[in-house]
């Protein structure tokens, strides 16, 4: 029977395919004690489950070849440990469940290796993943981690980290589902990102029967479960007419009269640059350099392996700007090698800015390896430090881009209320300001970015962050100087209008959503726009916010 639920949309288009989870991390198996005829019964089924893992692994690791490939076929040797099953078997012997022997004998490896210094330390991650899969298979439960699937799903989850959509196939996802996460969460972020339709603070998400068709509208927020034919066609239908009319329209971003606002794309890497020059991006606006430090987050990359990266991002887009922010370890980004473990409250912790200037050799080592990337380019290089909280900061990073002899402008990005308010000073150190209103809004409202249940609170429409952000555009205005929006608030079509309207510079967002920009920009004059923030900024509520740019810009 068909069943609609409803979350928040947070990016466009019409995903229709199976349900699969994204399985929980740490599974503790229940400690009961088995009677001791049927250890025997119990060490078989440890001896298979570990046998199968290690098999998949080994497949898996056909199947990727390279780098891949050695480190699950280590995997899969590390499962069958002849010591490490020893231990399970005497642990089963004396009472144990196959899935605690298990649990218990790898938790013994683990503390063991952790205790062996630096190399064996970095393999407890692989240690932990192949326990969690024999003990998910043991259990009866899905795999943790990304699922093991062949063919497209819908991906649903409680909210997933940055860490965990490193490891998505893209050609495999057709959208996102999570119980958790705002508009601003890496959920959002990254659906826009891959251009797949995503809803999230969907109550009830992680309890939905694994296998199920759903249909997710990334627009309305609505997850149809069994939909009907004709409803699957009807949407489907939908989504294409919207997408066909929408590529129609191309060039930069401007109004009805001509006021150019430059519509560019964030990155988190290459991978994502074939998306934004398709979308006709006009340059790039955030490029998430800390994206590149998850692979491996124990150590920094390479310098060399970040210049590759960056100069991929730069040669994509000549003669335009690049806006580089420099990594933004820490809250929803924790990186091991740099983020303290032990914060009570890690988002008003050590983080962006204040962790690098902790860790200048980062910092340098990024100014260095991004100055090594430009040279010889026909590129405006523009670096940004995330999390400025007053002209100190700036003046620090500042003095950081000048040692480093870097070819670019630099700049500061305003996500912390007092930047905003005293963006005036901040412009006195340095040369752009750029809105990250996800996190503007998190601070803001005193409410975490990563809690469904704040949703409300993390709406980019809520008049006090459009104070805030008039607050900001009124500096780069009287200085002469830019500043741009590169959080989601940009992606809303409407919103973008009303951005526009309050005298922001530029836009930039996730891929997938420049042509819904460029195509509501194009229908109202600059005059307008300034019209509809002013009936928003005077509302009392976000959706009052919203009805009344709407009513403005809807009305005239
Ligand atoms: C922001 O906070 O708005 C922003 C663009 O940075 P991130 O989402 O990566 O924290
Ligand atoms: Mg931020």
């Amino acid at each position: 029977m068909e069943q609609a639920l409803r979350g928040v949309g947070v990016s466009h288009g019409v995903a229709i395919g199976e349900v699969r989870h994204m399985g929980t991390a740490a599974l503790e198996p229940p400690a009961t004690r088995i009677p001791t005829e049927d250890a025997p019964r119990e060490q078989a089924r440890a001896q298979a489950a570990v046998d199968a893992v290690a098999a998949d692994l080994i497949a898996r690791g056909n199947l990727a070849g390279g780098e891949a490939q050695a480190v699950l076929e280590a995997q899969a040797l590390m499962a069958q440990d002849p010591e490490l099953m020893a231990d399970v078997s005497r642990r089963i012997a004396v009472g144990s469940s196959a899935e605690r022997g298990i649990y218990d004998a790898f938790a013994a490896y683990r503390a063991l290796l952790a205790a062996a210094g630096d190399y064996l330390a970095g393999r407890v991650a692989d240690l932990d993943d192949v326990r969690n899969r024999i003990v998910a298979r043991l259990m009866g439960v899905p795999m943790p981690g990304v699922p093991d699937s062949d063919e497209p799903y819908v991906l649903f989850a409680r909210d997933l980290a940055p860490a965990d959509t490193a490891l998505l196939d893209p050609t495999l996802v057709l959208g996102f589902v999570t119980e958790e996460g705002g508009p601003t969460s890496h959920s959002a972020i990254l659906a826009r990102a891959m251009g797949v339709p995503a809803v999230v603070a969907l109550p009830g998400a992680t309890e939905l029967v694994e296998g199920l068709l759903v249909a997710v509208d990334g627009s309305t927020g609505e997850v149809l479960v069994n939909p009907s034919e004709e409803k699957q066609a009807e949407l489907r239908q939908a989504a294409a007419e919207r997408k066909a009319a929408l590529s129609a329209a191309s060039g930069p971003g401007q109004t009805s009269d001509g006021h150019k606002v430059p519509l560019l794309a964030n990155v988190g890497g290459p991978g994502d640059l074939p998306a934004a020059l398709e979308a006709g991006a006009e340059g790039v606006g955030l490029f998430r350099t800390e994206f590149l430090f998850l692979d491996d987050s124990a150590k920094a990359p390479s310098e060399e392996k970040q210049v590759e990266a960056y100069r991929k991002v730069l040669e994509a887009f000549p003669e335009r700007r690049v806006v580089v922010r420099v990594l933004d370890a820490g809250a929803d980004k924790p990186l091991d090698f740099l983020t303290p473990a032990d914060e009570p409250n890690p988002a008003l912790g050590v983080r962006g800015l204040r962790t690098l200037l902790d860790n200048p050799e980062v910092l340098r080592g990024q100014l260095r390896a991004l100055a090594k990337a430009a040279e010889g380019l026909p590129v405006h290089l523009e670096v940004m430090a995330p999390m400025v909280a007053d002209r100190v900061d700036a003046r620090a990073f500042a003095v950081a881009c000048r040692e480093a002899g870097l070819p670019a402008k630099f700049g500061a990005m305003v996500e912390i209320p007092s930047a905003a308010l005293r963006a005036r000073s901040i412009l006195q150190e340095v040369e752009f300001l750029s809105l990250g209103t996800n996190d503007l809004a998190q601070y803001t409202f005193a409410a975490d970015r990563q809690v469904g249940a704040l949703a409300r609170l993390q709406d980019p429409w809520q008049p006090a962050l459009l104070d805030l952000v008039a607050a900001a555009a009124d500096a780069g205005r009287a200085t002469g100087k830019s500043c741009g929006v590169c959080g989601e608030a940009a992606s809303d079509p409407l919103l973008a209008c009303v951005l526009a309207g309050l005298g922001v510079t530029s836009l930039s967002m996730g891929a997938a959503s420049i042509p819904y920009v460029r195509s509501a920009l194009a229908k109202y004059t600059l005059a307008q726009c300034q019209r509809a923030a002013e009936a928003a900024r005077a509302a009392d509520t976000a959706e009052e916010a919203r009805a009344a740019a709407q009513q403005v810009l809807s009305g005239e």
